[in-house]
């Protein structure tokens, strides 16, 4: 029997182009895979005519296809997620309904798959976005603060292994976002350059506000260091000022002024109110590891994920 893959496709919006994408792209380049297909569109709440459009689309008739309506707007890790729970296939392949993630390198994508790697991530060549500074500051930061396994120009489209899909759906936090998680699991990871094109049509609904909302979730699902950073702030503001007030106390109070710096009573007030602020600090970064503690026992994550390929007994 033939191999089965699974296309999932997040939907918002999209009737202007969607049906070129699914008719004139995507079935093109299923159509002469060897392997058995099926598409899983999702729409993720589209106030317009995509539904409607879908189902009365030619395709229908060619290829199993499936929708997932949303009752409405979720967003798309959402859409992704849903996706994933719906697809049967040996190897899944999510991939944006505006066209911008070339199905040329489907073939590529199933190759590298074939020869063992779980995950197989598109990247993109040149950054064409939008948002350039902004994606390549968070990058920068997730790479500080990060567990450095993400790369930049990483993109949601992706070819997913059955293992990993598995893997993905055991997942119980509700704040994700998915190529996040993805990566979070390990197993082998392969690459594929492509040039992401521009939207074919309709605009862009991961709006800028969407977009800063998604990199702050990853930073909070993935990484803890803001948390302790302000705490290391307060501590070394708590030194510094402890250690110049107790020189003023000493050297003013104490011994009478030797060295004649004649202190003035602000400065010794500043001094003493920025100690203050730094027992703040680190109160407060206290306070935020218990929290991070919480937040990593609700996220509920799966404790360790067995690679059974590589497991074995005996
Ligand atoms: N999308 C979605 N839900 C949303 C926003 C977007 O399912 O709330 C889908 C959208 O239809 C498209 C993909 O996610 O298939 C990427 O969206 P978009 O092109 O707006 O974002 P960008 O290309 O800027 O990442
Ligand atoms: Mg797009």
């Amino acid at each position: 029997m033939r191999k089965k893959i699974s296309i999932v496709v997040p939907m918002f919006n999209e009737e202007a182009g969607i049906l070129r994408f699914l008719d004139k792209e995507l079935l093109g380049a299923l159509e002469v895979l060897p392997y058995a297909t099926e598409v899983i569109l999702v729409d993720d709440g589209s106030e317009d005519r995509t539904v409607e459009k879908v189902a009365t689309a030619e395709l229908r008739k060619k290829f199993p296809v499936r929708l997932v309506a949303f009752s409405r707007n979720f967003g798309k890790e959402v859409a992704l997620s849903a996706g994933l729970r719906e697809a049967t296939g040996e190897a899944v392949i999510m991939i944006d309904a505006d066209g911008q993630h070339p199905v040329s390198a489907i073939p590529e994508m199933i190759r590298k798959w074939e020869e063992g790697a779980e995950i197989v991530t598109a990247i993109r060549k040149t950054n064409r976005t939008k948002h350039k500074l902004g994606s390549k500051i968070f990058y920068k930061l997730m790479k500080i603060f990060g567990n450095g396994r993400i790369r930049e120009g990483e993109m949601d489209f992706r070819l997913l292994d059955r293992v990993i899909v598995e893997e993905f759906n055991e997942f119980t936090e509700r704040n994700r976002v998915a190529r996040g998680l993805i990566d979070w699991l390990g197993f082998r990871q392969e690459y594929v350059k492509v040039e992401i094109k521009g939207r074919e049509s309709g605009k862009p609904s991961q709006s800028f506000r969407k977009l800063l909302t998604l990199a702050g979730d990853s930073f909070v699902s993935l990484s803890r260091t803001p948390l302790v950073i302000f705490g290391y702030l307060g501590l070394l503001i708590t030194f510094v000022s402890g250690v110049l007030g107790l020189f003023i106390l000493v050297e003013q109070y104490i011994l009478g002024d030797p060295l004649g710096l004649d202190w003035a009573g602000a400065v010794a007030v500043s001094i003493f109110v920025a100690f203050l602020v730094g027992i703040v600090l680190i109160s407060q970064a206290i306070t935020a590891l218990y929290i991070s503690q919480i937040h990593a026992e609700t996220k509920n994550r799966p404790l360790y994920v067995v690679d059974r390929k590589k497991s074995w007994e005996r």
